[in-house]
């Protein structure tokens, strides 16, 4: 077989990238391990920067994005028995975040590729990447029927996130890891119930972190600091809401309670791998970075990779020009090192680190206090969380 670009993974970038190639002129095959259905109710993200929500317009896939995103003007930052909010409009000339589910960026995206007769295929196994350092990449996958298929590509993405095979086809000689791992996790759950607050209340607390998230009027996403080692199996429903309401507590506020559809724990890690690209693999997403979600930044670094990915490959593919996919690594990671500060510092104002003391406390409530006491510490935090200028990379600029 033969198409323009081989895509591994059908998360949000893999799926964004095949739509903006189509939109550009170039075929592409998107190949996935797992079915449409997990594909579509995986619970992740939901805090779209108002650079992502532009560029899934572009893709022209927002039509329910613009009648159903959430758009939310701030966060409040709770601790030691107070909540601040932190007002992103008036911070940073106006701009917002959009709420709205990774699980329904994904079914937008998966329902505009099949509408447009493109070609997804679920449920492959085996999935290999050869010949990456010349001009004719190769994509094997065995499809869900049994047959094994070879496509002869000019490019690959490797848009299959942290666990997937293309980020470790690039030989290790010519690879660079930075990453840690934090000495905690997330204990996350999906509540039938109307969110109890208009804004993201991101929670320090002497027992933990908390965050009451929402993903629509009618649905809550809340958050709490587990051990990384933590068995779900001893969070039965009760337990878990009530350490949220000890957690989230104030003093004439009240946390609504309701059934829960989805319990899970998730580990917190910083990422950044380098380069992006070997060849004609080019990595994207998760698969090249991973930040702890405390900035809402891991979906978003997704998107943008992918809008400044399908321009460089349009211009290497339609056009013969090799300079932007040339800077494509060294552009995306200049963003995704900002990210990365930022989620980590977020990270570590909030949690508590198992045997830390005191000191630690203390430390992050007087950090606490400045971000909320001084404008010019609140807007870096607004800045930060609204998300950065969209990257254009052009033909004709160094
Ligand atoms: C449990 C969890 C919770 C998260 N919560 C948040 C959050 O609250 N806020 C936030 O901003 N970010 C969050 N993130 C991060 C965010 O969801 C990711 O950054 C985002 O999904 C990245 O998209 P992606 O397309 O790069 O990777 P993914 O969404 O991981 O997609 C990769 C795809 O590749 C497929 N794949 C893997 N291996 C292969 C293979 N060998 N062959 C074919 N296909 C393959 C996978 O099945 C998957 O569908 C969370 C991540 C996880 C894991």
């Amino acid at each position: 077989m033969r198409t323009q670009v081989g895509i591994v993974g059908a998360g949000p970038a893999g799926l964004l990238l095949s739509q903006l190639l189509a939109r550009g002129g170039i075929e592409s095959i998107v190949v996935e391990i797992r079915s449409r259905a997990y594909c579509e109710a995986r619970q992740r993200a939901g805090v779209l920067e108002a650079g992502s929500v532009q560029v899934l317009r572009a893709a022209g896939v927002s039509q329910r994005l613009d009648r159903l995103g959430l758009e939310h003007g701030g966060i409040y930052l709770q601790f030691a028995g107070e909540r601040h909010h932190i007002d992103f409009r008036d911070l940073t000339g106006g701009r917002t975040v959009t709420v709205y589910a990774q699980t329904e960026v994904v079914k937008d995206l998966i329902a505009a590729r099949l509408s447009a007769q493109q070609r997804i295929e679920f449920e492959v196994t085996d999935t290999e990447v050869a010949d990456l350092d010349t001009t004719r990449p190769v994509l094997r996958y065995t499809s869900a029927g049994g047959k094994r298929t070879e496509v002869n590509c000019d490019a690959i993405a490797g848009c299959d996130g942290f666990h997937g095979i293309c980020r470790p086809a690039i030989p290790a000689s010519v690879r660079t890891v930075h990453e840690c791992d934090y000495p905690y996790a997330w204990l996350g759950i999906l509540a039938d119930v109307p969110p109890s607050t208009d804004e993201l209340i991101y929670c320090h607390h002497p027992r933990g972190f908390a965050l009451h998230s929402m993903r629509t009027p009618q649905i809550s996403r809340l958050y709490l600091q587990v051990a990384p080692d933590e068995d779900i199996g001893a969070w039965p429903d009760e337990r878990i809401w009530d350490e949220l309401r000890r957690r989230l507590a104030l003093p004439g506020w009240e946390l609504k309670e309701g059934a829960i559809m989805d319990k899970s724990i998730t580990p917190m890690r910083s990422f950044v791998g380098a380069p992006m690209r070997y060849g004609r693999l080019f990595l994207a997403g998760d698969a090249a970075h991973i930040v702890p979600p405390t900035g809402a930044k891991g979906l978003n670094l997704a998107l943008a990779d992918v809008a400044v990915l399908a321009r460089a490959l349009t211009s290497l593919i339609r056009g013969g020009r090799a300079d932007l996919a040339d800077r494509y690594s060294g552009a995306c990671l200049n963003r995704v090192w900002r990210a990365t500060h930022f989620s980590w510092w977020m990270t570590t104002m909030l949690h508590a680190t198992p045997g830390a003391g005191p000191m630690e406390a203390q430390l992050q409530l007087a950090q606490l206090r400045y971000t909320t006491g001084s404008r010019a510490a609140a807007t870096t935090l607004a800045e930060n969380y609204v998300g950065y200028p969209p990257l254009k990379l052009n033909p004709d600029t160094p």
